[in-house]
């Protein structure tokens, strides 16, 4: 996250304003007394242990390190308390992750730790408290009186600073209750650590510290298999999402969105391997933006046999220096860590997914399981969609001319009638057209001759279109354009010309009824209707019924061979 400049300030001018003199003051007012070092190294080593194995719950993260802290308060005073909360979040600060800067982090820490340790201390002291206290119930009850406010000062505090640099803190009573929660589990250990070590010295945070750190791990081991039982069902969510995505394109983006759910990636790519000498990128998602055109990520031109893409198993790179290893793709500056895994079907290799992240080795043994069997269901589901859209993209075509058919168009029209209406085209047109005599050509030379003269006319119409224009065949030896943004007198235009073409090519067939099957030149001729919609078009078959009108009327009964245009039927006829 980026800190502005006036945070930078503040955090600084807070932290001279106050760490120096908290120190001193707690220097002047509560010195530590004597001080029996190995003891105090113990509690230490103690307080790191428990500070790196925080338990990480689905949206809190509870740490338990104050069984130590209150500990030490009770034995040697806030400021001893107060240096070993510090030095421990230096420790801990320099290896762990952060959102925020790191330098940022501890200053914005020691403030606020500061804080906490003058507030509770002084209230401890105030109502009468005493370091190295004696009497079990003076213990519990200034100690439960310090820990309740070391708690409170915590949670105000935290509450305070995420409200200054407006951090998102939705969650804020629910870590407000662990920190009580945490605080109030601790404290009993806290107590009796003190007192064990009056009696035994520094042996005593063995008999509680085995214990408390033994049940941490099993807790942590607990949410852990509840965390990977969580992932599991997410991953078979998704299985069972991409399994109901029909489209190609659909499979693609619901794989690349819903990853993110048990994945931890910033960028994400989807590499075709088809073709097998080069890589084509399907879809990249970078930052959870779909595109199909990456930012962050380059695929070479230049082919070298493995250049970092592994067509066997899932593979990490865990830092820049091997990402920067690949040949044949590369990464922008900022991706630290990377994660291959071929897309793999029939122990084919079909494509590559590419997963990076800016932070460093964020991608574990798991996260790569995961990602083997939902490639898996990926490459299952591609397959599904290609077939599924082969299959509508066939049952749209005839067999025959290879052109639309009925159902294509019937749905195709409906659609650029509604486009009409909302204005998104200005014109649409449709010409129905027919051939002249068709039944006496299949008497005459045979009805394959018949369908080859069907294929040869469907090859001149096809080279009448533009982008947005459509053919269809029709019915038998009928076939319908559906123009846009074309005018009467365009479409006009276009069937006279269509039809003078039509007239004057010589269709060469072979003749399947004559016994040498020698080749022919045929010649024919079409009819056709134009009709043209206004915007008030009641529906597409209603456009239809007007062409085939003005093709009946002013095409076949104008004498065929002629171009009929609806609403001049009439004249054509004269
Ligand atoms: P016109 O349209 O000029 O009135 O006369 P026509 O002879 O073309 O009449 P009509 O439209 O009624 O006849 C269509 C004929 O087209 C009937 C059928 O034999 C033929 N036909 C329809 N589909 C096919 C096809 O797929 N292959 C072949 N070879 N012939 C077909
Ligand atoms: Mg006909
Ligand atoms: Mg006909």
């Amino acid at each position: 996250m980026e800190i502005s400049r006036e945070h930078w300030h503040v955090a600084f001018i807070s932290w001279f304003a106050l760490v120096p003199i908290g120190f001193l003051i707690m220097y002047r007012s509560f010195p530590v007394g004597d001080v029996n070092w190995l003891n105090l190294s113990f509690l230490f080593v103690g307080l790191v242990v428990t500070m790196v194995l925080p338990l990480r719950l689905p949206d809190v993260t509870v740490s338990l390190e104050r069984w130590i802290t209150f500990a030490v308060f009770l034995q040697y005073g806030v400021l001893a308390e107060w240096l070993f909360t510090q030095l421990a979040m230096i420790i801990l600060l320099v290896g762990g992750k952060s959102t925020f800067p790191r330098a940022y982090r501890m200053i914005v820490n020691s403030v606020i730790f500061t804080m906490i340790s003058m507030v509770s201390g002084a209230v401890f002291h105030l109502f009468g408290g005493e370091v190295g206290m004696t009497g079990f119930k003076e213990v519990v009850w200034f100690g439960l009186l310090y820990a309740v406010f070391y708690t409170f000062t915590n949670t105000l505090l935290l509450t305070f600073f995420f409200k200054m640099i407006s951090h998102p803190y939705a969650l804020f009573g629910k870590v407000a209750i662990w920190d009580y929660a945490a605080t109030m589990i601790v404290f009993p250990c806290s107590v009796a650590l003190y007192f064990l070590s009056g009696f035994f010295g520094s042996k005593a945070i063995l008999l509680i510290g085995i214990p408390f750190v033994l049940i941490i791990l099993i807790a942590r081991g607990m949410v852990q298999s509840d965390h990977l039982g969580q992932r599991l069902s997410a991953a078979g969510k998704i299985g069972r999402d991409l399994a109901e995505r029909l489209v190609f394109e659909e499979v693609i983006q619901t794989f690349l969105v819903t990853l993110k759910d048990v994945v931890p990636f910033e960028h994400g790519y989807i590499l075709d391997w088809r073709r097998q000498d080069h890589l084509v990128l399907l879809m990249g998602s970078e930052n959870g933006v779909l595109s199909k055109r990456a930012t962050a990520f380059t695929l070479n031109p230049k082919w070298t046999a493995d250049g970092g893409l592994n067509h066997e198993e899932t593979r990490v790179y865990r830092t820049r220096k091997e990402v920067e290893l690949f040949t044949n793709i590369s990464f922008s500056q900022g991706v630290e860590c990377v994660m291959i895994a071929p897309i793999r079907r029939d122990g084919k290799t079909e494509g590559f997914l590419i997963l990076g992240s800016t932070k460093k080795n964020v991608f574990h043994q798991l996260d790569m399981k995961i990602v083997d069997i939902l490639t898996g269901y990926f490459a299952i589901s591609l397959v599904k969609a290609r077939l599924y859209e082969q299959t509508i993209e066939k049952s749209e075509r005839c067999g025959l001319t290879k052109l639309y058919n009925y159902r294509h168009l019937d749905a195709h029209l409906e659609q650029a009638v509604s486009r009409l209406r909302t204005g998104k085209i200005s014109d649409l047109s449709v010409i129905i057209l027919d051939i002249d005599h068709f039944k006496s050509i299949n008497d005459m030379y045979g009805h394959q001759s018949g369908n080859d003269l069907l294929i040869s006319l469907a090859t001149i119409l096809q080279t009448y279109l533009f982008p947005g224009a459509t053919v269809a065949r029709y019915g038998g030896e009928e076939f319908v354009f559906v123009l846009p943004d074309i005018s009467e007198v365009e479409a006009m235009g276009l069937a006279e010309k269509l039809r003078r073409e039509v007239a004057s090519t010589a269709f060469r067939i072979v003749s399947d009824l004559s016994e040498t099957r020698e080749m022919l030149d045929v010649r024919m001729t079409i009819s056709l209707g134009v009709a043209t919609a206004s915007k008030d078009i009641e529906d597409a078959n209603a456009l239809l019924r007007n062409a085939d009108r003005a093709l009946y009327m002013g095409g076949k009964r104008a004498g065929r061979n002629r171009v009929g245009v609806y609403g001049y039927e009439q004249m054509e006829m004269v």
